[in-house]
């Protein structure tokens, strides 16, 4: 019933006709497209459309080259020699209207620029780009940090909405949702406008506002994007999901409409944007819950080699007992890798400064020590901390040597730093990627034992990483109570840890000489991250993964990515978007339309 009502809304908003039944039904069903429009097809919109466009939006219409199009074919162009080198830089990536932060997964998708782009100012430029490609019958999509594994940012033939230019940072000393003036307590909060990335976001809260904001790891990944998907940073064993402290958006959804979604007003659009995954609307600003700052941040980064099939095993074993006691609370997250004969620990902490923190350790680098014959350590152990409102401070991250990497662009803002950490992801072709949340039942000692043997047997295909901060089992009551309200996978709250195994391959693009990707190395990739995961899976009669950080080709995807809630999320997808304008690979609703986006299969 609500799916026909709001198709009757849409007929009403485009024909600008007054509502009567029995007409308008029939003339619904007439209007629903089964295709897209793309380029050379009759109904694309004319020139003086587009150029209309462009008046509504202030000049802000862009004609979409991508910077490797002069490349196909061409490879001995020394401008595009300068290309490939852009290509390491997230900068340059976000900055490129036609190009995203991965430039394609082999056998899966390939970066494709759209026709048109609105680079939106304002939400008066969204509602006019959603309203031209729903009258234009077009595939509409959206770009924030452009970040997506699975390609969802980009589509060829499509207009893009690209936020990248509505930067606005607000905070609060006391917030209330509109609508909602004595129903909820008011609390510290700040609101971010689409286009803003995370790296802006810590410098406005953190470094500036002396607060902590939940966002993300990465720097350079969008803040509103990262929200839609639930999103995880290093610190979300204490402070939860980026998804479940969205106290308000603003977004524009299929039929024009501004909506503000919170509590009290679209409740069950406020509750799909929290980690549904997008595809309900263009979300124009998001509003987050703030939290007092601790004292410290830190880090903590070790490798131990085994000598030994043997060693191995014992240390996979200690490795985890280690974590079930000592690791396994709010304190601590991010990474511990298993590779072949090999355990690395990538840690970060909060809320413990760096004696403790070595008490914390002391144990276990005893029983590594008292072992020479079985274990080594190519490096002494690096344990830091520093005053958590540096964390994120470019002055003071920049005079740590290889921490950080520049922008290094002629011109560039001198605090556009990322991670050196994300240089390897910066315009990677993946061959495979694939995750699974861990029950947190897994590190009883009865069953401790079954877990290492997994990651025993997954280490000789391909390396796992045990994300520790991807799950919330181990988190205060507060962040589990925020998380269970949301359109998350109820597995992500039993879960310790979200494993991912992955591979990627440097920058390259179908058709550009000495550039192409390598297909035959992606298939053995590939190979080996799904034999190494399919040891993982041996232990979990159910598969849940993390929408944002999963495989292209993800099975049961709707049940992985959201259990039980895909119901609701869907009836929610059909109120909101009926005609399906929002259209994302395994996005919700997406199995009405072909693999492209362009033809409605149901
Ligand atoms: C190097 C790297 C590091 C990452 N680190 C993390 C991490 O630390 N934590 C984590 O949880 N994930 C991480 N991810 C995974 C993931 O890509 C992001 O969580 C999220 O998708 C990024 O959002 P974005 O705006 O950068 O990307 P985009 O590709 O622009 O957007 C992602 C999806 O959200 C949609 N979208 C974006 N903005 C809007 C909007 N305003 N309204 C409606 N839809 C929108 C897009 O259409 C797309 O489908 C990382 C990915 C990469 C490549």
């Amino acid at each position: 019933m609500a799916k026909r009502l709001s198709r009757r809304r849409l007929l009403e908003i485009l024909a600008g006709l007054p509502l009567i039944s029995g007409l308008v039904s029939g003339a619904a069903a007439q209007a629903q497209p089964k295709m897209r429009v793309r380029p050379g097809d009759p109904a694309w919109p004319s020139d003086a459309a587009w150029d209309e466009l462009n008046r509504q939006v202030e000049g802000r219409l862009i004609k979409v080259r991508s910077p490797l199009a002069a490349c196909v074919g061409a490879s001995t162009d020394p401008a595009c020699a300068q290309v490939f080198k852009e290509l390491k830089n997230p900068y340059f990536l976000g900055d490129e209207v036609g190009l995203t932060q991965s430039l394609g997964w082999v056998g899966a998708w390939t970066s494709r620029p759209s026709v048109y782009a609105v680079a939106t100012k304002a939400t008066a430029d969204v509602v006019a780009a959603v309203n031209f490609a729903r009258k234009n019958n077009l595939r509409i999509v959206v770009k924030g940090g452009g970040h997506s594994y699975q390609g969802t940012s980009n589509a060829a033939d499509s207009l893009l909405v690209w936020t990248r230019h509505m930067n606005a940072i607000e905070m609060h000393d006391a917030f209330v949702g509109a609508g909602c003036a004595g129903q909820a307590e008011p609390q510290p909060a700040v609101s971010i406008e689409a286009g803003v990335y995370w790296r802006q976001a810590y410098d406005a809260v953190t470094t500036k506002g002396g607060r902590y904001v939940q966002g993300g790891g990465c720097m350079t990944v969008g803040v509103a994007g990262l929200v839609l998907g639930g999103g995880f940073g290093s610190f979300s064993k204490a402070y939860g999901m980026a998804g479940a402290s969205l106290i308000e958006a603003e977004i524009v959804t299929a039929d024009g409409e501004v909506r503000i979604a919170n509590a009290c007003s679209n409740p069950d659009l406020f509750w799909a944007l929290k980690g549904g995954g997008g595809g309900f609307g263009v979300v124009t600003r998001v509003t987050l819950r703030t939290h007092m700052l601790p004292d410290f941040f830190g880090g903590v980064f070790a490798t131990v080699r085994a000598t030994s099939d043997d060693a191995h095993r014992r240390l996979i074993v200690k490795a985890l007992e280690f974590y079930a006691q000592a690791l396994f609370n709010s304190h601590w997250g991010e990474q511990i890798r298993f590779g072949p004969g090999f355990v690395e620990f990538s840690m970060v902490f909060q809320g413990l400064d760096r004696q403790q923190t070595e008490v914390v350790w002391k144990p276990f680098f005893d029983w590594i020590a008292a072992s020479p014959q079985d274990f080594a350590m190519p490096a002494a152990p690096r344990i830091g901390a520093l005053p958590a409102q540096r964390f994120w401070d470019p002055s003071f991250l920049t005079s740590i040597p290889g921490l950080v990497i520049a922008d290094d662009r002629q011109g560039a803002p001198v605090d556009d730093i990322f991670w050196a950490g994300n240089l390897g992801e910066a315009g990677a072709v993946w061959s495979a990627y694939q995750s699974a949340w861990l029950p947190a039942s897994l590190l009883d000692t009865d069953r401790r034992q079954s877990l290492a043997d997994a990651l025993f047997a997954a280490a000789k295909h391909q390396e796992v990483a045990l994300h520790c901060n991807k799950g919330l089992a181990g988190a205060p009551a507060d962040a589990i109570a925020a998380a269970k309200d949301t359109a998350m996978n109820p597995a992500v709250i039993d879960a310790f840890a979200l494993v991912i195994s992955d591979a990627l391959g440097q920058p390259a693009y179908p058709g550009v000489p000495g550039h192409e990707p390598d297909a035959e190395a992606a298939r053995s990739q590939f190979d080996a991250v799904n034999l190494s995961m399919n040891e993982i899976r041996k232990l979990l009669p159910r598969v849940g993964s993390y929408v944002w950080e999963t495989d292209f080709f993800q099975p049961n995807w709707q049940d992985a990515f959201w259990g039980e809630n895909y119901p609701r999320l869907r009836a929610i997808k059909d109120k909101y978007d009926p005609e399906g304008l929002f259209f994302l690979h395994h996005g919700v609703g997406s199995e009405d339309w072909s693999a492209d986006g362009f033809t409605r299969v149901n």
